[in-house]
Order: structure tokens, then sequence, then C-alpha cells
């Protein structure tokens, strides 16, 4: 091999060990003081421009890559992903602009050019990887690289010169002046490669659970992995027990559940301490919001639930025979012999519009004694946040509201979580036409009839069962009732009524 490609070659491996080590040490001293929040110094990128300025370019590159692998293992996917997207842009361009302009281009554009091609690079993986919310970074990151990199270049501008003077004497070799300037530009050059989006790592879970006949999600951010995967089986545990409590539809091996109670034909059926806890806020919740919300309703949505399925609509005389066994009165709770009683036999327990607030009640307390902290929980159209969402550059969560004129997945606005949950109920969730008119799954128990006040209702409050309850008794009442009750129980609604 030839003798100048093997010193290169060395000269790579040991810049590259140089590197690594230097991302770890970022790692092990965290945030700085001095540095705006999620902003960090990029120590690994210093033997990168190294390399660029004094190896070769491939391998500056080859080190970028190899950085980017590093990073994989200590951080994951994510964190990788967009450690790579930064080092490669800023390395590419300032290799592009150092080689097209003869005579060669100052520091300071060299070094604006590469602070803002690294916080590009990097908001791009933010889009494509993390949110497409997040272009509002735009102008915050070409700022801040500017910024960064104008105060590099006039450090650069005003020391070289001076060094320049002080090695005027030769006492040093004109060699190791070029190499002091060097390293100076280079100090100077991690600067710029400051992020406002540095910092991200990937959770510690996100799995999907298919409970309560929806879609749902945990994520656990900044916790071991496995201590956080336990956590996360056992969770599933949990709210798979509660969900055949209030399943309706099944009965199951060993259970008294919601079902049993539907046909147990006003005899007293024996529940579980969680089960008949349940039952007693769901009876609690129905004078909360003023009968809005009753869990004896399932008779009526039942047939409701008929329509859905055939687009034919109730017979009337069906539905007002079903009204009259929605007595909230008739659902008797024995505490002390944890006995439930249907003292009506044709009136159907109906959980939906509370189980899965309530499930996240219990999930709250479960992940708390698991000691688990900083997590999102989504269950259908219910939101429980806890902690904060480590490493993702922000400290609070942010949520997106769906529009309910849109499709699946597109968000009206995004909001910033001040509470620990919430609960949406909107006509666009489950839904039949019928002759130009939408018969959604939300039922006014003053009509019999879904209700027709509202598109969308989004409560926000710190217990996720009382979300549930409210964003359901809210869709159900006026704007000016629904405010005043979720006022009075330090809850704040967001309405989506717009045409
Ligand atoms: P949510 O999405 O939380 O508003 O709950 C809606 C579900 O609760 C429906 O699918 C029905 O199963 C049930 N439900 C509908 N209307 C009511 C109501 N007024 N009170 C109690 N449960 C209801
Ligand atoms: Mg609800």
């Amino acid at each position: 091999m030839h003798k100048s490609s093997a010193r290169k070659i060395t000269f790579t491996a040991v810049l590259f060990a140089l590197c690594v080590i230097l991302a770890y040490v970022e790692e092990l001293i965290g945030p700085l003081p001095f540095l705006p929040p999620g902003v960090k110094l990029g120590l690994a990128n210093i033997p990168i421009m190294y390399a660029l300025f004094f190896v070769s370019a491939p391998s500056a590159f080859l080190m970028a890559v190899l950085k980017s692998l590093f990073i994989f293992l200590l951080k994951g996917f994510t964190a990788a992903a967009l450690t790579f997207l930064g080092s490669i842009a800023s390395v590419f361009c300032m290799w592009v602009l150092s080689r097209i302009r003869k005579p060669r281009l100052s520091y300071l554009t060299l070094s604006i050019a590469g602070a803002v091609m690294h916080n590009l690079g990097q908001l791009l993986g933010v889009w494509l990887l993390i949110s497409r919310q997040l272009t509002y970074y735009l102008p915050v990151l070409i700022l801040s690289g500017l910024v960064m990199g104008f105060l590099t270049g006039m450090v650069l501008k005003f020391l070289l010169p001076a060094l320049d003077h002080l090695h005027l004497n030769k006492t040093v070799s004109s060699d190791s002046s070029r190499s002091l300037k060097c390293l100076l530009l280079i100090l100077c050059l991690l600067l710029s490669s400051c992020s406002s989006h540095t910092g991200y790592s990937d959770p510690a879970v996100f799995t999907w659970y298919d409970l309560f006949d929806t879609y749902s999600s945990l994520t656990i951010y900044g916790e071991d992995t496995q201590e956080a995967s336990q956590a996360a089986d056992g969770l599933y545990e949990v709210l798979w027990k509660f969900h055949q409590e209030t399943d309706i539809y099944h009965t199951y091996e060993g259970l008294r559940n919601l079902c049993s109670m539907n046909q147990a034909n006003g005899s007293a059926v024996s529940v579980d301490q969680e089960l008949f806890d349940f039952l007693t806020f769901a009876k609690d919740a129905c004078s909360l919001s003023d009968g809005t919300v009753n869990i004896l309703l399932g008779s009526v949505t039942s047939l409701w639930e008929e329509t859905r399925r055939t687009a034919v609509l109730p017979d009337e005389s069906a539905l007002a025979q079903a009204m009259k066994h929605t007595d909230i009165s008739t659902l008797l709770l024995d505490e002390d012999t944890l006995t439930v009683t249907l003292s009506d036999p044709e009136s159907r327990l109906d959980a939906g519009a509370l189980a899965k607030g309530y499930a996240l009640r219990l999930a709250k307390s479960y992940l708390s004694r698991q000691g688990i902290e900083n997590y999102l929980l989504s269950l259908g159209g219910s939101i429980l946040v806890h902690g904060s969402p480590l490493g993702t550059g922000r400290d609070k969560f942010i949520i997106g509201l769906q529009d309910p004129k849109k499709p699946e997945g597109t968000y009206s606005r995004t909001v910033t979580m001040e509470y620990e949950s919430c609960a949406t109920s909107g006509d666009y969730q489950r839904y039949v036409d019928i002759d130009g008119v939408r018969y959604h799954h939300i039922i006014d128990p003053s009509t019999g009839y879904p209700s027709t006040r509202h598109h969308s209702v989004t409560v926000f409050c710190d217990d996720p069962a009382l979300a549930d309850v409210l964003s359901t008794a809210l869709f159900c009442m006026t704007q000016e009732d629904g405010q005043a009750l979720a006022s009075s129980l330090q809850a704040e609604a967001v309405y989506q009524d717009e045409e």
C-alpha cells in the first residue's frame, strides 16, 4: 500500500476514535446550561471537520457515516438518522463550496453555509421521521444557523490574523502555525453545528394494542428498554382485563362482565372490586353530566348500532320502547356484597362512552406503580400523557386534533398538553349517512337520536376518566352549558363546529 494512503487510513481511524469518544462524552455531559434548550455543541463534528480539511473529503464522509452508526447503537434509529442528515449536509456543503470558488471563500461564508445546512439537514429528518407539523421551526433553524455561522466566521476573521502575527517571528514552524489555525477553524465550526433539533432519541417502547375496538398505542420515553417493555406487557394485561370486564358482546370463561349482567334477566351478579368501582363511577357520571352520559342507554345504542350496520333507520316505536329502559336508578350497586343488579331486566349496559377513559385511569396508576414516569398512552379518541416526551427536543407533549371534516389523520390544529389527558367525541368517528343525513354513534338521551349539536368536542383535564365522560356529555349539551360544566370541574373544552 502506498505510504501516504496508509497514513490517511491511520489518521482517519484515529480521528474516528476521537469522534466516538466525543459523541459519548457529549451524551454524558447532557444539556449545557449556557445554551438554549435542545441545543448542543456537536463535539463529535470536530474530528470530522479535521478530516475534511486535512485528510480527504471521502474520509470525512466515511466518518459521518460511522458516527451515525455509532449514534444508532447508542440512541436508536431516529437520532442516528438525524445525525446522519445533519453531518452529511454540512460536510457536503462545505466541501462543495471550498472547491468551486477560487479564490477560496471566506471562513465566514463557509461557516454560515455549513451551519445552516446542518440545521436544514436535521429539520428534513425531523420532518420525515417525527412530525410533519414542525415546519414552523424552519425560520428558527435558518436564523440559528445564520447567527452561529456568523459568530464563528467573525471569531475566525479576527483570531486568525492575530495568530499569524504571533507566528511571524518564525519560532514556530509554518506547518504547526497552519495546524493551529485549522484547529481554531475547526473549534469554531463545531459551534456552527449547533441545532435546535439535536438531542433526539428513540422512545424506550412504542407499541400497539388492539383493545376497546380501537387502535391504541403506548410510547414510553427515556427508560431502560427492558424495564419499559416489561411495563408495556404488564399494562396490556391490565387493559385486557378491563376490556373483557366492560365487553358487552362476549362473555369470558371465569369472568363476570357487562355482557353477563345484560343477560342476567334482573338477577344479581357478583363482580370484582375493579368492575364494581367502575360502575359506581359510571353511575356518578350520569348525575354529574345531568343525565347526558348514561351507561344504561344500551337498549337505545344497540338500535343505532344496527342502523350503522344496515343503513336502515330504527323503527320509531322500537326506539320509544327502548327509551323506557334507560333509567339509571334501576342500576343497583350493593357495596357490601359487591353485586350488581339491573332491576329492569329490559335495560342494557353500554360502557362505550366511559370505558376508554376509565381504562386510562387504571393505566395511570399501574404505570406509576411500575415507576414509569414519561409516556403517552392513546386509546382511540382518549389520550393520557405523563411526564415529558424525553428525547424529542420538547418538554411538553403536543397532540393533533383531528379535523372532523377531513380524512382520518388530518389535523386541524396541534395543542400543547397543559393537562394530563384529553378525550374527543366526534360525529365523524362511527356513522352512517342515510338520505344525506348523518347518523353517528353519540346519542342524546333526551331524544334517543344522535345529537346534532356539535361535530367534535375535545375535553382536556387531568383525570382521563372524567375527560371521557365530559367529551360525550358536552357533545350532547349546548356549548354554553358544556363550557360551564367543564370549568366547574377544572376542565377545558375545544369545539370544532365550523362548517
Ligand atoms: P364517546 O366516543 O366517548 O363519546 O362514546 C360514544 C359511545 O358511547 C357510543 O359508541 C355508544 O356506545 C355510547 N354512547 C353513545 N351515546 C351515549 C350517551 N349519551 N351516554 C352514554 N353512552 C353513550
Ligand atoms: Mg366519552
